[in-house]
């Protein structure tokens, strides 16, 4: 069977999330299973491949005003610069792929497909900085890396193989890299918050689940509509572990050497899964403007007898959206009927669409219906260029209140043990508990729901200590507020 034979969505986002959105992602044309015996690889397909540009040229855009530059780095890693690193051979141990083999010969020495660059990037940048004049270095790749982790495929959620982003930097002093860090944690925020609809808490990870070697690994986390947190992107302020480990050293005017500060920070295109995720519904895909490779699709209503009047009063308004840059597509297929075409365009998830017949000719006039929730305006022909905007505008004000609300009505407090358990096993979403800082409380939760710390408050101003309080968990004195929830 063809991908395109059957048209509509069958599944329940509520009631069967996960197989409505594996057919979200089929349906709407963004992505493929890999082959067999390939479980955890899908193929993108250019659909899909065009949000994540877009993701792509927001960030890229933002990064460079900020001083990163791109580069490129080997998708191989030698073992013995692995092992460099301690915390990172032991944390991504069980995740590396080895390629042992060149053509028949053995390798002498196994090469890892990268699961994140640290290791390879950290000694050039090494041999890149000699004084305090060279720093801060700030470089960004964007590359595929890969991590063989055996659970269930999950498009952009979970695969063997992920497109993402990672910057490294290096600093002189912790200040220079801890504003580095936070930088970035901004930028990835205001990606959700301003282009993808999606509200996100700030975080930091709780010390047991922090990246490798890190000093501090912030995050962002998205909820998703089924009381799932998505770790959205993550910001690692690395200390000088690394530095120490791969020799990135700095004169300092007074011609000391001292290690570098050095951060690392990624985003995947699990930022796509939580897109899908967060505003589709049983029709198909949602998207907002910002984002939607088309933003308005024309769907001219013509009988024979209006075909002519119909068809050229549409094509002048299409030019019209083209010249003020908007993102158009004008669907005159004649061997297809509206009603067809308003399913398709639904469940590939345009967020505008023009209905344009015979009456709207007469009136010099045009039907605008919202995607999300079907609402329909009647716009005036003349201005509709300027007027379209606030039709975008709106459009993506709905699905920021929805995602928004979603997320204020699911933060909830727990004091007690059965009070996480049951409130996260009734409502899902975040609780918000005094906890001990010990890793054994959470793994009491874990075992019991799969519900885990996805992060604890940034910094003291954030952080409600909970004086007096006892860990909800163990009873003892609590030391910080835990967000307990399950997650992607
Ligand atoms: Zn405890």
């Amino acid at each position: 069977m063809s991908d395109e034979q059957e048209l509509g969505i069958t599944e329940s986002k509520q009631y069967n999330t996960g197989e409505w959105y594996a057919e979200v992602v089929q349906k709407a044309g963004l992505a493929n299973y890999g082959p067999e015996g390939m479980s955890g690889f899908i193929v993108t397909r250019p659909r899909g491949y065009a949000l994540w540009e877009s993701i792509q040229n927001y960030l890229d855009g933002e990064f460079k005003k900020t001083g990163v530059q791109n580069a490129y780095f080997p998708l191989f890693i030698p073992e013995s610069y692995l092992e460099r690193e301690k915390d990172i051979v032991e944390g991504f141990d069980p995740e590396v792929a080895w390629v042992t083999h060149g053509g028949h010969e053995e390798l002498e020495e196994r090469l890892a497909v990268r699961p994140t660059s640290e290791s390879i990037i950290a000694p050039y940048m090494a041999r890149w900085v000699r004084s305090h004049r060279d720093l801060p270095l700030r470089v960004n790749q964007w590359a595929s890396v890969v991590r063989w982790e055996a659970t269930e495929t999950k498009p952009f959620f979970r695969t063997k193989e992920f497109l993402w982003q990672e910057g490294h930097t290096a600093h002189e002093t912790r200040d220079g890299a801890w504003d580095e860090t936070m930088t970035r944690l901004s930028q990835y925020q205001s990606l959700y918050e301003d282009v993808l609809a999606i509200p996100v808490l700030r975080g930091a990870k709780p010390e047991h689940d922090k990246f490798p070697g890190a000093d501090t690994t912030t995050t962002v986390e998205a909820l998703m509509p089924d009381g799932k947190s998505v770790q959205a992107g993550t910001s690692h302020y690395l200390g000088t572990s690394f530095a120490e480990a791969f020799d990135l050293t700095y004169t300092t005017e007074d011609e000391d050497e001292e290690p570098a500060h050095t951060t690392s920070w990624g985003l995947s295109w699990r930022s796509l899964g939580a897109l899908i995720m967060t505003h589709s519904d049983d029709q198909g895909l949602v998207l907002p403007p910002t984002i939607a490779p088309e933003q308005v699709v024309i769907v001219p209503i013509w009988q024979a007898d209006t075909q002519e009047k119909v068809l050229e009063y549409a094509e002048d308004i299409a030019e019209d959206l083209e010249d003020a840059g908007v993102r158009v597509e004008l669907d005159a297929r004649d061997e297809r009927n509206p009603g067809f075409k308003f399913n398709e365009w639904e469940l590939k998830g345009v967020p505008v669409r023009f209905e344009i017949g015979p009456n709207e000719v007469d009136d010099e006039v045009v039907t605008v219906v919202h995607r999300p929730d079907g609402e329909s305006v009647e716009l005036d022909r003349e201005n509709i260029a300027e007027a379209v905007q606030e039709q975008f505008d709106e459009v993506y004000a709905k699905l920021y209140a929805a995602a928004e609300e979603n997320l204020e009505e699911n933060v909830r407090e727990a004091s007690a043990r059965n009070e996480i358990l049951g409130t996260i096993g009734q409502h899902g979403g975040y609780v918000k508990a005094p906890w001990c800082g010990d890793e054994a409380c959470e793994e009491e939760i874990k075992d019991q729901i799969a519900a885990e710390i996805v992060m604890v408050p940034l910094n003291d101003e954030d952080a409600e200590i909970h004086d007096g309080e006892d860990c909800a968990v163990c009873g003892d004195d609590a030391e910080e507020t835990a967000y307990f929830a399950k997650s992607y």
